[in-house]
């Protein structure tokens, strides 16, 4: 079921509507001269749309928290010196009101503050009445109604040039990522809202700048409208996310070096190649995941047996197995062939794991007569 919302194009006189959108800029402004050396290179590359965190959540206190209000005249001069449009993030009504007193054009909502109803709504009530684009990240939890929730709050105040960034979740998982991609969300946010222009983040998904390539091209493979991308003109100095940042000239680079293909319908409700890929991808995981647990209990098996001293293959127990599984298999319309050679396969696993359970410690018992 798709949601209606009241959405317009964000539309920016002078930016161009082919994809992608980008958005550029430093994690946080720093200095007057960081805001305007970036600023200055970037607008040489072409970008038109310029990032800078202000006010900065942090995890822990004591971490640079954002420069705060005094960062606001560099982001005025920004606009006024290289006629690039300026986007940073809010968080509370007053952040709200001192970004609208410099001009900024866009205000995100950045990912804990989606997380958080309360917040969400004071800013929405804040801006009631006002026309200004509203970008809003994902919440750091893989939540889409958390996320569409903040999307309606801010909706139904009035805002209609609205936009998604998409900038990974929060896992406790290790993994290569700083923030787990999970692309089924926003294919689902594209599925259930197909109007919403999505906007990728590379920089705060990768958290490294050596992927943010890959991670571009994957954004444009699967359809997304823009990227917004962490830039700065000393990435390894920056006093936040300095991993993730790259310089105005690798930022050209990664832009000019994607591929961009066309969606293979033309219907922006349909869902392209790339993206039903990406759910097959998801439930291939998803079927390791669950070939992982079953062996891990059939080690547990293996252990019950090993210490009862009961075979590893009892025949009848299989028998049952197959059977009941090729009935249900015939209910979701999967052949016998295909359950029977899966089930056989995963059967023939599950010994191998308990065998190599009855058999740990076996070699310096070779002369007892458990065996
Ligand atoms: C940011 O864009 O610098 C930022 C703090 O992002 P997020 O809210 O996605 O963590
Ligand atoms: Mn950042």
């Amino acid at each position: 079921m798709s949601i209606k919302l009241n959405i317009e194009p964000i539309n920016l006189p002078g930016v161009s509507t082919d994809r992608p959108l980008v958005i550029a800029g430093p994690c946080s402004a720093e200095s007057e001269k960081q805001v305007m050396d970036t600023a200055f290179d970037l607008a040489n590359q072409g970008i038109k749309i310029y990032r800078a965190g202000i006010w900065k959540p942090r995890t822990r206190p004591n971490a640079f928290e954002g420069v705060g209000s005094k960062g606001l005249p560099w982001l005025k001069k920004v606009k006024e010196e290289t006629g690039m449009y300026t986007a940073t993030e809010v968080a509370n009504v007053k952040h709200v009101y001192e970004a609208l007193k410099f001009g900024v054009d866009i205000l995100w909502i950045g990912a804990r503050t989606t997380a958080n109803p309360f917040a969400v709504q004071e800013i929405a009530d804040t801006l009631r009445g006002m026309d200004i684009p509203i970008f809003i990240k994902n919440p750091v939890n893989p939540d889409i109604e958390l996320w569409i929730g903040a999307l309606e709050r801010i909706n139904d105040a009035g805002i209609t040039r609205l936009a998604a960034i998409h900038r990974g979740f929060s896992s406790y998982d290790k993994s290569v990522y700083r923030n787990n991609p999970h692309w089924q969300i926003p294919i689902e946010l594209r599925r259930r809202i197909p109007n919403l222009p999505i906007i990728i983040d590379p920089s705060h998904i990768a958290g490294r700048r050596d992927l943010i390539q890959d991670i571009s091209q994957r954004a444009m493979d699967l359809n997304f409208d823009g990227l917004i991308i962490e830039s700065h003109c000393n990435p390894d100095e920056a006093w936040s996310d300095a991993k993730q940042q790259v310089t105005p000239n690798a930022l050209a680079c990664i832009l000019n070096r994607l591929v961009l293909r066309h969606a293979d319908v033309d219907n922006k409700d349909s869902l392209t190649l790339e993206e039903l890929r990406t759910q097959i991808d998801k439930f291939d995981d998803e079927i390791l995941d669950i070939f992982e647990k079953r062996m891990q209990i059939a080690e547990q098996i293996g252990t019950f047996k090993k210490e009862h001293n009961i075979t590893i293959l009892q025949t009848g127990r299989w028998d049952t197995i197959l059977n009941k599984r090729m009935a249900m298999g015939n209910l979701k319309g999967l052949s016998n062939d295909f359950v029977e050679k899966i089930f056989s396969a995963i059967h023939q696993e599950s010994i191998n794991h308990q065998t190599k359970i009855m058999n740990d410690g076996i070699s310096e018992d070779m002369n007892s007569d458990k065996h």
